[in-house]
């Protein structure tokens, strides 16, 4: 009789255990460029509900350099760049001995690039399903890197079908339906680049990605699922408005000196050819430091979280908020451009801060907090699908967790 209490009760823990287990699906939505201040412009209805009936943070604090690959990355490997080794756009990898482009696909799916654990690897070996339509470091090519559904990144790939892809996925059987799935939009980026953040076009892209939501929203209703799925919606970076007034063009300041130059605007990096050549370039720099700093790996500061890896180049230029630091080709491209728009900088500068709105089963109910660090969102996530994070991480439950329900 008392064994057979005990058998009851056990199973009673196990399937209460389950259904916690499987209650939610969790959508994580990015916004690219999608600038803190946006959901302020009085044009964003679905963002505005969430905010009345979900949790929204006054700005989302990206990582140094406030860039599109290192900040996707740390939002699902909870790491800083210095970490998980996509320290730029573009940069120079010396494990691999090659240049790390995002255009490169070799490149973007080489795994040594990967130093850190993405969400859906942890997700993976705790045996739960995820999927990703597009997200930086999702095409990896080896299977244990990647989600269990995954698409190739395609920049022309209609939103619409995205917004299907997602609905797929949660129409597969119920074993093979994903618990976590991220997607991608870039439109507030592309056009906050080409036209700077006060543009038509740029409001017009806001209206957009906002209506996407409202879909996605119809779509889970109609699926019946919208009362069991977390939709959290994050913008890697912001955007500030760039000119051809405020530029600098570094390598004709460093002409008598020999270096590489990597990447150009809010941020550089130089490789010194030589030891001389390198205490010369940094003495060049810093004697005509305006509207720029200029540092050596060993010397830039602390709060970036951007010095304790050696894939950091050895002189680092970070522009002031505005500025454009560039070279001599590119002297044409920016006389010709009178606005624009560019993010890359220091991120405690708010203009580079991006979003963070979150609704569901899991989530409190109207309310707003100060800033958040993406790097939290990796152990946010963790327990929303109910695994243990990754243990090697820089983000922190404790930072974030007062967002869910039961916190
Ligand atoms: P950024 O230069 O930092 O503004 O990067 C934005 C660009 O990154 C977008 O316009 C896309 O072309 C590109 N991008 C975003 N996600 C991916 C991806 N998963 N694979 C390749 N390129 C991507
Ligand atoms: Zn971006
Ligand atoms: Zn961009």
């Amino acid at each position: 009789m008392f064994r057979k209490k005990i058998i009851l009760l056990f199973l009673i823990i196990v399937s209460v255990n389950l259904t916690a287990q499987q209650k939610s699906y969790n959508i994580l939505i990015s916004f690219d460029g999608f600038r803190w201040d946006y959901p302020n412009r009085g044009i964003t209805p679905n963002l505005e509900f969430i905010k009345q009936h979900g949790v929204h943070a006054n700005s989302l604090k990206p990582c140094f350099p406030t860039k599109t690959f290192p900040n996707h990355y740390s939002i699902v490997t909870g790491l800083y760049p210095q970490n998980h080794g996509i320290i730029a756009n573009t940069f120079y990898n010396p494990i691999t001995e090659k240049m790390y482009r995002i255009g490169d696909t070799a490149a973007v799916r080489d795994p040594q690039n990967y130093t850190g654990e993405a969400i859906w690897e942890t997700a993976k070996r705790q045996g739960v399903i995820t999927a990703s339509y597009f997200w930086p470091g999702s095409e990896l090519t080896l299977d244990y890197r990647r989600p269990d559904y995954y698409e190739k990144y395609d920049h022309n790939r209609a939103y619409s079908k995205r917004i299907e892809g997602v609905l797929n996925w949660l129409k597969l059987p119920f074993n093979q339906r994903p618990k976590l799935i991220t997607v991608y939009f870039d439109a507030t980026d592309t056009y906050g680049h080409k036209f700077g953040t006060n543009s038509p076009e740029v409001t017009q892209s806001i209206m957009q990605l906002d209506s996407l939501i409202g879909k996605l929203f119809d779509g889970l209703k109609s699926l019946n699922l919208y009362d069991s799925t977390n939709v959290i919606i994050v913008s890697d970076h912001g955007m500030t408005d760039v000119d051809n007034v405020r530029i600098i063009n570094i390598e004709e300041m460093l002409s008598g000196t020999k270096q590489k130059i990597v990447d150009s605007g809010p941020v550089m990096y130089i490789f010194p050819d030589t030891d001389d050549d390198k205490s010369k370039i940094y003495n060049l720099l810093k004697a005509s430091e305006k509207n720029y700093k200029v540092y050596y790996r060993e010397e830039i500061p602390e709060y970036l979280n951007f010095s304790k890896s050696f894939i950091i180049p050895p002189i680092l230029i970070i522009a002031e908020p505005g500025w454009s630091l560039i070279t001599n080709r590119e002297v044409k491209k920016y006389n010709n451009m009178s606005v624009g728009g560019n993010h890359g900088y220091d991120n405690n500068y708010i203009d580079m801060h991006g979003i963070f709105f979150a609704i569901g089963p899991d989530f409190k109910n109207g309310y707003t907090c100060g800033t958040i660090q993406n790097i939290d969102i990796n152990p946010l996530l963790a327990e929303l699908l109910h695994i243990i994070p990754n243990q090697n991480i820089d983000g922190k439950f404790e930072r974030i967790e007062f967002l869910l329900k039961n916190y």
